[in-house]
Order: structure tokens, then C-alpha cells, then sequence
């Protein structure tokens, strides 16, 4: 029985050190500056300057996608 508690001891601690390891590991990969939640979005581009931008913030009209108002009503550059 006493072997049996000395396990579940051992099996605990394991667990602590490797959810510290692992806890380490994703702050040490976290970047800087907060994960923007736009990063998984699909990218477009302006029809007119040619920047890349996401689709949530992108306006969309005559099938082009425009960064921003001026460049919607200025129209695509070729
Ligand atoms: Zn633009």
C-alpha cells in the first residue's frame, strides 16, 4: 500500500514538472506584442496601392477589395 501512495507521488510530480516545461515552453514562443486575432484571416489586397490587409478590415465593392475608402472610389490601378 505504501508503494502504491510513493507512485501516485511520484505520477503527480511528474505531471507538475511537465505542465511547468510545457507552461515555459509556450511563453518562451509567445511573441512580444499580443496575437493579433486577425492573423488566421485571410488576406486581400487593394486594387489600387497593392497592400495586403485582412479581409475583416477590407473594403469590398465592383468585385475588388480596397484598404480603404479613397482608394474604393479612386479604382483599381493597373
Ligand atoms: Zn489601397
Amino acid at each position: 500500500m505504501a508503494k502504491l501512495l510513493l507512485w501516485v507521488v511520484v505520477i503527480i510530480a511528474a505531471l507538475l514538472v511537465t505542465r511547468m516545461i510545457t507552461h515555459k515552453k509556450t511563453l518562451g514562443q509567445r511573441p512580444k506584442k499580443p496575437v493579433s486575432r486577425h492573423q488566421a484571416e485571410p488576406m486581400v489586397r487593394c486594387a489600387h496601392c497593392g497592400i495586403y490587409l485582412p479581409r475583416s478590415e477590407a473594403l469590398m465593392s465592383n468585385d475588388h477589395t480596397w484598404c480603404s475608402l479613397d482608394h474604393a472610389k479612386l479604382g483599381p490601378r493597373h
